[in-house]
Order: structure tokens, then C-alpha cells, then sequence
């Protein structure tokens, strides 16, 4: 877009208040095509530090620095974790009328923080509830950061484990390349594939959606066939549908043995905005070579094993399984350049004519607003508390039918 004569809009950035929060939700590189679009960024001072990108690298890009208030002063306001994921958040003081708000939500998880934010009239826009369409891709935090999280759980894994990755021939003799297994193939699953193949791991993925297989062939590793009949199909928004108890406790039963074989497991399974399916069972485990070892992915969202703790390890006879959170936050320079680029694609969208336009005729942004005009908008996140469903907007008029006299566009052009 041009650069226009009408006032910029300005954009906040605070420093992130969640604990061990090290990422920024912009990161320089994404402040260029901010600027040409029409927006002036504003930074707190410091709130790069963490992720590795000093005050310096924001203003060599255009930017100003300034204070918690000055970036709550802004027009809209972008936050990694939104409100510190604290529905008590002394944020919520600097809230105020149509500011606009974006960021990573958990809206479903905290339901409780979406309306505290509404009650400020606030307009809040969930980072989560970008669809997984083609096109939204470069809007969906949840695929940017995973990829990173799949990536730094096999790192983690090959740190932990007391064995090689790849198959190694010395004069010593052979080693035998270790055994990964990735439960879940989907965009996490896919990062972690890739990685543990680069470092020369033997792997086995194995996902309940029957499309992922082509894909988990096409990196090199070997698809788990478990005959479990589900006719899963992708969901809404690109997602799995949730398995019923019953064909969970088959799965366990037909995966037992490979659980068994691998000495590395990364579970990455979920179903958006559900508790994420327990899979691997305490005594799957146990049936693991001592010194094996689990990275949860999904330990925030329940886990997809039955021991796992988030933000701990606990050990099941000689195997450590690890309830991993926020691994994006242990690479916080290519994770916050990656979130700042979906941040500024969001933003970008909702400007026209230089002048941000919530009612913009677009579908990622109509379906990430939360809390708008003082309430919760989103019906699912209203279920959670309790509040009666909005009516669903109307479906959009059809267009008319061509009429077969009227000249064509080609026609109409000359
Ligand atoms: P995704 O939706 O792309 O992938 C999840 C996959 O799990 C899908 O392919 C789905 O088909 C599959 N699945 C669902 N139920 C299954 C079952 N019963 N058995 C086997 N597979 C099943 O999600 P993602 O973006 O890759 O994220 C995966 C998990 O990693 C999530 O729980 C997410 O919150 C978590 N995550 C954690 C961190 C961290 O730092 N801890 C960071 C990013 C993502």
C-alpha cells in the first residue's frame, strides 16, 4: 500500500510481562513493511532485550522508544502473550475504549482474560482463531511457532538422551542410529521430523488424519499404519477431529510395540481448542529402554501422556518425560522474527485506505476478533463463561446471476 496523508496509525509494543516470556511481538525486520504501509511503531524500552534485538534495532528501522504508558497510548497494541495471559493483569488499567488489541489469546484456556479485556471496550483480536487456510498462512502464529517448537524438541531429546543420533562406523565398531517416534504429523510433528532425520535419527511418525502420511514419507520417515478405522477427515479451519475414548484405547493397544522400540518419543497431538488426547499410557512407558526419552509438546494443553507435569520432568523407571512449554521462548530471535512477520501481515490487512477498518470484509480478521463494543463476540468463548450466544451474522447475500443479455466484463471493458 502507498503511503498516504492521513494521521499514521500508531502501533504499541510492550515489554512482555509473562514469566519466562523472552520473545517480542515485533521484531525488526518486520518494522519496513509496517512503516510503507502507514503505521508508526512505538516500543517500550527494553522489550526486545530478552529476544535479543536491543532498543537500537528498533530505531535503526524507524521506530521510537518509549514508556509502558506511551505504548498502551497507542492505536493498537501487540503482545506475544496478551495481558501477560493474566485475567487480573494491571495492564488492563491502561485498556480503554476502541483500542485495538492483538495477540497470542488462548481464548478457549482463558475465557476468564477475553472478558476482562472486553470489559474495558477494548477490541480484541485472538492471533489463535486465524484459520488455517492457504491464504491465512502468513498470519498463524500457532504454525510459525510450532515449527520452531518441533525443532527445538528434537534438539532437546538429542541433549538428554545417552546415545547418538545417527548410525556412526569406526574402527571401534558400528553404532546403530537411535529410534525417534513423532506422535501427532501435523505442523510440530513435521518440524520435528525434519530435524531429527537432519541429525540422522531413524523415524517413525504416525498421525491420526490418513493425509499425513504422504507427507511424513515425503521427509524420510516411515508412517505407522495403526488400523483404526476412524474416517477422520480434517475438521474446520484445517484441524483433526477429536478420536472417541474408544478408538484412543485401541490406538494405544496397536501402538504399544513401537512405543516400546523407540528411544526418543515426541508427542505432539492435538485437536484445537480441546484438552489434548492422552495417548501414551504410564505403561507404554515402562515397556521403554531405561534412559529413553518423551518431549511432550501438547504438556500444556493436559499432554498426551498420562505421567507428563508442563514445565517438568518426571521420570517413569529409567525413561524422562518431559512436559515442554514454550519452546518458541528458548529461540527467541527467530521465533519473535517469525511472529512479528504473522503480527504485521495481520495488521496490514486491516488497513484500508489508510485508516484501520474493523469492519473490513475479510475473513481472518472477522474470525480473530473476541471482545468488541464491550462484549464477548465470540460464541464459543461465551459458552465457556456461562453467556448466552450471539446470533450468528447473517451469510452474505449471493451474488446475482449473470444475466445472459448483459455484456460481459471483456465487453464492458472496451
Ligand atoms: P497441529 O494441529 O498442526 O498438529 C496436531 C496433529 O495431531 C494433527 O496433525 C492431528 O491430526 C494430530 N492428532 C490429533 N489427534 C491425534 C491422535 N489421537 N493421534 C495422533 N495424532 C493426532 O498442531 P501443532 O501446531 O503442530 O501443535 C502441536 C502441539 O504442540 C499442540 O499441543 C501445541 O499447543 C503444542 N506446541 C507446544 C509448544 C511448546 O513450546 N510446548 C509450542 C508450539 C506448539
Amino acid at each position: 500500500m502507498a503511503e498516504t496523508d492521513t494521521p499514521r496509525i500508531v502501533v504499541g509494543v510492550p515489554k512482555e510481562e509473562r514469566a519466562g516470556e523472552t520473545r517480542v511481538a515485533l521484531s525488526p525486520t518486520a518494522l519496513p513493511q509496517l512503516t510503507k504501509a502507514g503505521f508508526d511503531i512505538v516500543i517500550e524500552s527494553g522489550a526486545g532485550d530478552a529476544a535479543g534485538y536491543p532498543d537500537s534495532t528498533f530505531t535503526d528501522r524507524g521506530a521510537r522508544i518509549g514508556s509502558r504508558d506511551d505504548v498502551f497510548a497507542a492505536d493498537i497494541v501487540v503482545q506475544v502473550n496478551v495481558m501477560g495471559a493474566d485475567a487480573a493483569s494491571a495492564d488492563l488499567a491502561r485498556l480503554r475504549e476502541g483500542l485495538i488489541v492483538v495477540g497470542a489469546v488462548a481464548p478457549f484456556a482463558r475465557p476468564e482474560l477475553v472478558k476482562a479485556v472486553a470489559g474495558t471496550g477494548a477490541v480484541l483480536y485472538a492471533l489463535e482463531m486465524v484459520p488455517r487456510t492457504t491464504r491465512a498462512q502468513s498470519m498463524d502464529i500457532l504454525s510459525s511457532q510450532a515449527a520452531v517448537a518441533g525443532y527445538k524438541a528434537v534438539l532437546l531429546a538429542a541433549n538428554e538422551l545417552p546415545k547418538m543420533f545417527p548410525l556412526l562406523t569406526t574402527a571401534a565398531g558400528t553404532i546403530a542410529p537411535a529410534k525417534v517416534f513423532i506422535v501427532g504429523a501435523g505442523v510440530a510433528g513435521l518440524g520435528a521430523i525434519a530435524t531429527a532425520r537432519r541429525l540422522g535419527a531413524l523415524v517413525e511418525a504416525y498421525d491420526v488424519r490418513p493425509a499425513a502420511r504422504e507427507e511424513v514419507q515425503s521427509l524420510g520417515a516411515r508412517f505407522v499404519e495403526l488400523p483404526l478405522e476412524t474416517d477422520q477427515e480434517e475438521g474446520s479451519g484445517g484441524y483433526a477431529t477429536q478420536l472417541s475414548d474408544e478408538a484412543i484405547k485401541k490406538q494405544q493397544e496397536l501402538m504399544a510395540k513401537t512405543v516400546a522400540a523407540s528411544d526418543v518419543i515426541i508427542t505432539t497431538a492435538q485437536v484445537q481448542g480441546t484438552t489434548a488426547p492422552q495417548i501414551i499410557t504410564t505403561e507404554m512407558i515402562k515397556g521403554m529402554g531405561a534412559g529413553s526419552v518423551i518431549i511432550d509438546l501438547a504438556a500444556e494443553q493436559g499432554g498426551n501422556c498420562e505421567p507428563t507435569v508442563a514445565g517438568e520432568t518426571v521420570d517413569i523407571d529409567g525413561v524422562k518425560v518431559i512436559g515442554v512449554v514454550n519452546l518458541p521462548g528458548e529461540i527467541p530471535v527467530h521465533a519473535s522474527q517469525l511472529f512479528g512477520k504473522n503480527v504485521a501481515n495481520f495488521l496490514c490487512l486491516m488497513v484500508v485506505d489508510g485508516a484501520v477498518d474493523l469492519d473490513v470484509d475479510d475473513d481472518v480478521i472477522q474470525q480473530s476478533v473476541v471482545a468488541r463494543g464491550g462484549d464477548v463476540v465470540n460464541n464459543r468463548v461465551r459458552e465457556a463463561l456461562g453467556l448466552v450466544p450471539l446470533p450468528e451474522p447473517e451469510p452474505p447475500a449471493p451474488a446475482p446471476e449473470p444475466d445472459a443479455e448483459s455484456e460481459s466484463p471483456e465487453e464492458a471493458a472496451k
